[in-house]
């Protein structure tokens, strides 16, 4: 279903599928899962924690994360919360895997203010809304740099993100809280894009050096994402 743009030879697409989801985890290695069962929500809820959110491991029952902390949603206290999300699987997943070529052409082109503007405008129209369509499954997993932003910075679905900043479901975010995830969205690309410019960049074919051989350009017939978000 991604692979439909035709770049056929590109290593980046002949990834093994993602089975990760975010109720994974493989405590052993310290990836843990914080999305809490459903009963599990129940017994956390508490007056100051009416929806039963930030809870233990629901699989090991490990409890690191200090939820007050991350739920202040203070940029200046940023290294904390990416700490704490690298600790769970998905999250972590999403930290340290390859950002997919096309995804990387199109930062590129974009350019550091171009992909803010895009950033704010995405997450704005996929978790803005009180009660989004499809939620939890309207942030793909590859094609935009975007995308692998918001798993990896809990800002995919409306789930996700009333597990780790305490938003409830069925309200819609302020515009405090769409600029403060835009700041994440864009800490994760600074950190894994470093070598984005601040305007865009003409990209005629890749230019990494790293992994030059054998790549293509992709293809310029646009994917369904990059119809919806690649603007
Ligand atoms: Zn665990
Ligand atoms: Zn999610």
């Amino acid at each position: 279903m991604q692979n439909a743009t035709g770049n056929q030879g590109n290593m980046d697409d002949d990834l093994p599928p993602l089975n990760i989801t975010c109720t994974s985890s493989k405590c052993g290695s310290g990836l843990h899962c914080f999305m809490q069962k459903q009963q599990q929500g129940k017994n956390n809820e508490t007056q100051e924690n009416p929806f039963g959110r930030g809870g233990r491991c629901r699989s090991c029952g490990a409890d690191l994360v200090e939820w007050d902390r991350v739920c202040q949603r203070d940029i200046s206290d940023v290294a904390y919360t990416f700490e704490m999300l690298k600790y769970e699987l998905i999250r972590h997943h999403f930290w340290h895997i390859e950002i997919d070529q096309k995804a990387v052409n199109h930062a590129l082109r974009k350019g550091r203010s171009g992909m803010r503007a895009a950033a704010e405008k995405r997450i704005r129209k996929s978790v803005g809304d009180a009660t989004p369509s499809y939620d939890g499954r309207q942030t793909p997993k590859t094609g935009n740099a975007i995308f692998y932003a918001q798993h990896a910075t809990a800002t995919c679905c409306r789930k996700c993100i009333e597990e780790w900043y305490g938003i409830s479901r069925g309200v819609p975010l302020s515009d405090e809280v769409i600029s403060y995830f835009t700041e994440l969205v864009m800490l994760y690309i600074n950190e894994r894009l470093p070598q984005l410019e601040e305007e865009g960049a003409k990209v005629p074919r890749i230019s990494s050096g790293r992994k030059k051989q054998g790549k293509q350009p992709e293809s310029s017939a646009p994917s369904k994402n990059e119809t919806l978000w690649n603007e």
